[in-house]
């Protein structure tokens, strides 16, 4: 096989990679899908931690998130962190496959498993968070949309919350909508790769929703503009995969 012919070869074989869980996915009902919070992590035979599947194409978000970001974020961002984040555990010889119970005691671990942990999961939890068919707000009179009213006032409130609380958060981090101990939904921002699952963090509880802050989710589309990004993104919210993780928080 020439250089060329490999290539072409190669090319249909990523494509139809890439079309492959889109497919699987759009066969299957999310709502009767069970176990939305096991989706968000993966592990390979050998117990390492893997990249989901994305799900959905490079472009499947465009205009709103454009391929070649997703392309450069998924592919080498995401990717980086999963292999530096196996590569952690692997130097602390700590072999633990439970993600939340790592977490939950990162403090005691080095910066190197809270970064590329966090790395690793907060992208995992994003992807899921995004959708080809998202946008809009929870269903009417389910339980997340009632939820959003009691603690926000509405829906435009709890927007207008999120969207400013990660548009206005000094460099990298995240924005994120979490459920905290008291069963009470939270917004904030956290810096670089932390979550509100860490033990170091301010405001602890489960993570319903998450926002990339970091130039590289952005960058190459929107430039400076993060405010456009940020509004972008409620295009792209799959509200159904949020009242999942939502229903299995409350349980
Ligand atoms: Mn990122």
């Amino acid at each position: 096989m020439n250089k060329r012919e490999f290539l072409k070869r190669s090319t249909i074989l990523g494509a139809g990679a890439l079309i492959a869980p889109s497919i699987a996915s759009s066969c299957m009902n999310s709502a009767a899908q069970p176990g939305a919070t096991a989706s968000l992590v993966a592990l390979g035979d050998d117990g390492a931690f893997v990249q989901p599947a994305l799900g959905y194409a490079y472009d499947a978000l465009e205009p709103y998130v454009d391929a070649a970001t997703m392309e450069v974020h998924y592919g080498k961002h995401h990717a980086g962190y999963t292999k530096k984040f196996n590569a952690a555990l692997e130097q602390a010889d700590f072999h633990s496959t439970d993600i939340y119970k790592l977490f939950s005691t990162v403090s005691t671990h080095g910066s190197g498993i809270r970064n590329n942990g966090g790395g690793y999961f907060n992208h995992n939890l994003y992807w899921k968070f995004m959708s080809p068919e998202g946008g809009g707000e929870p269903a009417e009179g389910g339980k997340l949309a009632e939820a959003i009213v009691a603690d926000f006032g509405s829906f435009a409130q709890f927007k207008e919350l999120f969207s400013a609380t990660a548009a206005s958060h000094f460099g990298s981090g995240w924005g994120w909508l979490l459920l905290d101990a008291d069963g009470k939904l939270q917004v904030t921002s956290l810096p670089n790769q932390d979550n509100p699952l860490m033990d170091i963090s301010p405001v602890r509880g489960t993570p319903l929703l998450n926002i990339d802050v970091w130039e590289h989710a952005y960058y190459l589309h929107y430039q400076n503009m993060r405010k456009s990004y940020v509004e972008a993104y409620w295009n792209v919210i799959d509200w159904k995969f949020v009242e999942l993780l939502y229903m299995e928080a409350i349980v």
